[in-house]
């Protein structure tokens, strides 16, 4: 197989485009990728300060990698989950990755003062690892993007977690989420940091060929915690799809916001600016909330609660 642009030994065959490449031109088309998501939705500037999401995952060092080449000012965030051998060598990918590199980079801790990880937080709750996960995740990255005069919060996402999402939510009619399927979320108030999915261009495939050609040691194990995800079955319904019919899971999400993400987001424009009306200060972090405690508090303190009682 050769590359269609340049006729060097193809590395990878898109079918979507109907193209293949050599890694010299993938990197390149991966790059114009991220550079048109930047500027088509208006994501940020090279002035702009990016704090980067990183699990230590293919996505997000990918992510920080094209994101540092095209020199914009990004540094990392990574969260220490407390998944065991799972946490430490993803910890330890990001590390290496950003020596390498002399980036900058942050870690968090989001196990309790006990150091209990996040499947014992979600078994104390009595909630899916992945909701409390998420929860956590959200208040840790949005914190320190405010704390820090980041300008924008990057995270990871690619058209394949982006589609799944969106079939997720179409199937369940979850309008609310609907509103928010676009790979920019802007900050809709002060201590809300605006987040962007450079990547939402950019299939799995394309971004784990991408970091193989451009030597990015990336951690190849799933989360232990993920098994059960139905968003893990919609990719597979997805990738089914795709393989019968290429260009499938592009024309999905991006004929959904082209077509029909702005309609979703005026119905609901008035419920959004209400529910902004009702935001105040977390009485326990500070951080905006519509009931007196954020859901981040409320986790952590039903935590503390249960730990008390058993
Ligand atoms: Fe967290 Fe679930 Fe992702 Fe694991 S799979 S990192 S528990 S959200
Ligand atoms: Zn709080």
């Amino acid at each position: 197989m050769k590359c269609r642009k340049c006729s060097d030994k193809a590395v990878l065959s898109i079918p979507r485009h109907n193209t293949a490449l050599c890694g010299l031109c993938l990197t390149e088309y991966v790059q114009i990728q991220v550079e048109r998501a930047i500027g088509r939705e208006k994501m940020c500037t090279k002035e702009n300060k990016i704090l980067v999401a990183v699990s230590g995952g293919k996505d997000s060092l990918a992510l920080w990698d094209i994101l540092l080449k095209l020199g914009y000012h990004a540094d990392g965030l990574y969260v220490n989950l407390g998944i065991g051998q799972y946490s430490v060598r993803s910890r330890k990918k990001v590390e290496v990755f950003a020596e390498l590199r002399n980036a900058m980079w942050f870690s968090q801790d989001a196990t309790n003062d006990e150091g209990t990880g996040i499947r014992e937080l979600a078994d104390l709750v009595r909630r899916p690892a992945c909701a409390a996960c998420g929860c956590i995740k959200r208040y840790h990255f949005n914190r320190m993007a405010v704390d820090q005069d980041y300008d924008v919060l990057a995270t990871g996402h690619n058209l394949d977690d982006e589609a799944a999402r969106l079939m997720g939510n179409v199937l369940h009619w979850q309008q609310e989420f609907l509103e928010k399927q676009g790979p920019v979320l802007p900050a809709s108030m002060e201590g809300f940091a605006k987040k962007i999915k450079p990547l939402y261009r950019l299939t799995e495939r394309e971004i784990a060929a991408y970091c193989v050609v451009n030597g990015i040691d990336y951690i190849v194990q799933d989360c232990p915690l993920a098994t059960g995800s139905r968003l893990l079955v919609y990719k597979e319904a997805l990738n089914v799809v795709e393989q019968a019919s290429p260009g499938s899971k592009q024309s999905f999400y991006w004929g959904f916001l082209a077509q029909q993400a702005e309609k979703f987001k005026l119905d609901h424009q008035s419920m959004s600016e209400r529910d902004i009306a009702l935001l105040h200060p977390c009485e326990e972090c500070g951080q905006p909330t519509s009931s007196a405690m954020c859901s981040y508090c409320k986790l952590m303190a039903k935590t503390k609660t249960h730990k008390k009682v058993s």
